[in-house]
């Protein structure tokens, strides 16, 4: 009467399944139920492609009316450093930023 009848996983081969109805055990069904979710995830992805639906959180509409020096200032910029404006835009943030986040490490 020691042993018992053991019904082993059917896909690791190496552990008991957490049930007579189970076919997996306790780490495979956890497997098969992540693999579930992930395919099920990548077929939404699939039918939604990204770029025909721009996420509006990263858009900003910049007015510059109060301000039409400063784009004046960044539009001779952008044709000197032959760049489209918005790229110019960014690229001087990105400067801006790195300048700060410099002298934040110095202090
Ligand atoms: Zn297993």
């Amino acid at each position: 009467m020691e042993e018992k009848p053991v019904k082993m996983c059917s896909r690791c081969n190496e552990k008991p399944t957490i049930s007579p109805t189970s076919p997996f055990c306790a780490s495979c069904m956890n497997k098969v139920r992540w693999e579930k979710a992930g395919s099920k995830d990548m077929k939404v992805s699939k039918d939604r492609p990204k770029k025909t639906q721009p996420r509006p959180d990263l858009e900003v509409i910049v007015s510059f009316k109060r301000y039409p020096e400063v784009l004046a200032q960044i539009r001779a910029l952008s044709e000197e450093e032959m760049r489209p404006l918005d790229v110019e835009i960014i690229f001087i943030l990105k400067c801006h930023l790195k300048v700060e986040r410099g002298s934040d490490a110095v202090v």
